[in-house]
């Protein structure tokens, strides 16, 4: 089962960063997004909207002290934080040490300063590629390639509409 922090939220400027963080998490296989009280409401609302129209179990949930969140899932789960001075997972046995863990995994991704701590507290830093680029799309490529792919075949218990995929025009039924 793996899960998402969200840390270093900036209210306002991150609304919508932060909101593909969480819609990312859930499309790419996420069982819950953990977020910072900075994060304003109706980014939590969006989340839940999405979940409500197009299905599935994804929770988010508010976190009081990140550090001191991460530090209790260590006992009993590991921790993975994405940054770009990591192991790159391209790199030959990275991906197999990430794949080999087993039990809950927390991915954690930051915005613009990550504290020093997470370093340290985090079992693995993973890089996905060691440029700068995005959280978003840092988690959507980590989750996926954990996942081999498998998460976007992935259906979406409870919905309330469904795509029919389609080369031309939008074919949405509704199906809850
Ligand atoms: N310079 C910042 C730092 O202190 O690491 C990075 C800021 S970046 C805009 C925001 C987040 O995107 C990072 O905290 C990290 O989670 C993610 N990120 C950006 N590039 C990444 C990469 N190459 N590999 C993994 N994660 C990355």
């Amino acid at each position: 089962e793996v899960y998402v922090l969200r840390i270093g939220h900036r209210p306002v400027r991150d609304h919508r960063v932060t909101t593909h963080v969480g819609l990312v998490a859930r499309a790419f296989g996420a069982r819950g997004l953990y977020l910072e009280k900075s994060v304003e409401k109706s980014v939590i609302d969006t989340i839940a909207r999405v979940c409500k129209t197009w299905g599935g179990e994804f929770r988010v949930e508010v976190v009081d002290d990140p550090l001191r969140f991460l530090r209790e899932w260590r006992q009993m789960g590991v921790v993975v934080h994405l940054t770009m001075y990591g192991l790159n997972i391209a790199e030959e046995g990275v991906l197999d040490l990430i794949r080999s863990i087993r039990g809950k995994l927390l991915v954690v991704v930051g915005g613009e300063k990550v504290p020093r701590e997470v370093y340290e507290i985090a079992d693995y830093n993973i890089a996905i590629g060691n440029q700068p680029h995005s959280e978003v799309a840092a988690l959507a490529i980590f989750l996926d390639r954990l996942f081999s792919g498998k998460e976007l075949l992935q259906e979406f218990p409870r919905a309330r509409l469904k795509i029919i995929p389609s080369n031309r025009g939008k074919r949405v039924v509704r199906v809850g």
